[in-house]
């Protein structure tokens, strides 16, 4: 069962087929997996009246849609905050792995919307607190540049003064998924369709 919520008529060419067809756009809820748990995202999909194919229309990725969700509910940071985080103290990724004892490939792709897992999210989220940073440029300072340790340093020092208070983390976003997660059921079959819960990318069929 699929809802449909939404059909609009435009003048589109279907990819699938390849010809030029009177594309309409619907609404579809996804659930995909993430983690063994399910999370329902809405795409908008052009359907085909030739061939039927379903392409995502609106170039957005429903596993990283589902990311967002899956974030969101499990109060995971966002990679803006991971970003937002690292920068507050002048790090490069390189520098704050070092001083968090992760490698650098992996903050890397967690700033480029990889999933983090919840022990990893709490290593880089106690960074927000430059009291914290503080500690760990005494321990493991000595593995950064000189110029970066005095940057980084400077920055902690100056965070550190200005509250005595943990600085809060931003916000994560509000974006109305989470409504989206209580109307969409029954989602399922499409998904089971498409042969593969994940790597369902903008332009990619999920039906044919
Ligand atoms: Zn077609």
């Amino acid at each position: 069962m699929v809802n449909k919520t939404k059909r609009t008529e435009v003048s589109d060419f279907c990819f699938a087929c390849g010809s030029e067809q009177h594309v309409s756009v619907e609404n579809r809820q996804l659930e995909l997996m993430v983690r063994g748990e399910p999370v329902s995202v809405s795409v908008e999909v052009s359907v085909c009246p030739s061939c039927k194919a379903e392409v995502v229309a609106d170039g957005s990725d429903p596993s990283q849609l589902a990311y967002e969700v899956y974030r969101e509910r499990n109060r995971l940071l966002l990679p803006e905050q991971i970003i937002a985080i690292r920068k507050r103290y002048c790090l490069s990724q390189k520098a704050m792995a070092l001083l968090i004892g992760m490698g650098e490939v992996t903050i890397n792709r967690y700033e480029r919307g990889a999933l983090q897992d919840a022990t990893h999210d709490s290593m880089i989220r106690a960074f927000d607190n430059p009291r914290f940073v503080l500690d760990a440029l005494e321990r493991r300072g000595k593995l950064l540049s000189s110029s970066q340790y005095s940057k980084a340093l400077r920055r902690a020092k100056q965070l550190a003064g200005q509250s005595n208070r943990v600085a809060a983390v931003p916000k994560p976003w509000t974006n109305g998924l989470g409504a989206i997660v209580a109307k969409a059921k029954g989602a399922q079959d499409l998904i089971e369709r498409s042969g593969s819960t994940w790597g369902l990318a903008a332009g990619q069929r999920l039906t044919a």
